[in-house]
């Protein structure tokens, strides 16, 4: 019998539910006793790539479904997915390369992907185009120790 723990969600790709994923993700990773800092940072890296899925995934007229898998890995270890079915990305390469957006430039930075690599101890996407995109990021609880 598989013991680890895992959770599953599926919401629409509204910008309301970025606050309750963010959130609903960080409840579940208290179980690993992370520290205020380590929450913070999985809480910030899900945030980005829920975000990327609400604004970048969808046509704003035909809003789809973002799906969310998190479990926990070797009993320390925490893995998030978060996956649409939309637009999908050409070159994901290029994509997570520092200030590349395709996103209105006043209100986009081109970080999010940049962010996720920055608090996370590894992020995969995959992604095709016109199919969808996975976002999987895991981090390890309790390095610091
Ligand atoms: P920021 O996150 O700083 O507001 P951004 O979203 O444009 O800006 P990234 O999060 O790094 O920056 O994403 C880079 C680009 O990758 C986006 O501009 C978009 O073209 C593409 N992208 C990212 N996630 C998705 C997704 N889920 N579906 C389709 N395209 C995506
Ligand atoms: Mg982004």
């Amino acid at each position: 019998m598989n013991t680890a723990n895992d959770m599953m969600l599926e919401v629409p790709a509204y910008s309301e539910n970025e606050s309750f994923v963010r959130a609903a993700v960080g409840a579940f990773a208290v179980r690993l006793n992370p520290t205020v800092e380590e929450l913070a940072d999985i809480k910030t890296a899900v945030s980005e790539a829920m975000t990327n899925a609400v604004v970048h995934a969808y046509p704003k007229e035909a809003p789809g479904r973002v799906i969310i898998r998190v479990r926990v890995l070797a009993g320390n270890v925490l893995c998030v997915e978060i996956e649409d079915n939309g637009c999908g990305i050409a070159d994901v390469e290029k994509a997570r390369t520092p200030f590349y957006t395709t996103g209105p430039v006043e209100e986009r930075a081109g970080m999010g992907f940049v962010v996720m690599e920055t608090f996370m101890d590894e992020v995969e996407v995959f992604s095709a185009e016109g199919r969808g995109t996975l976002v999987r990021m895991i981090r390890r609880i309790g390095a610091g120790e």
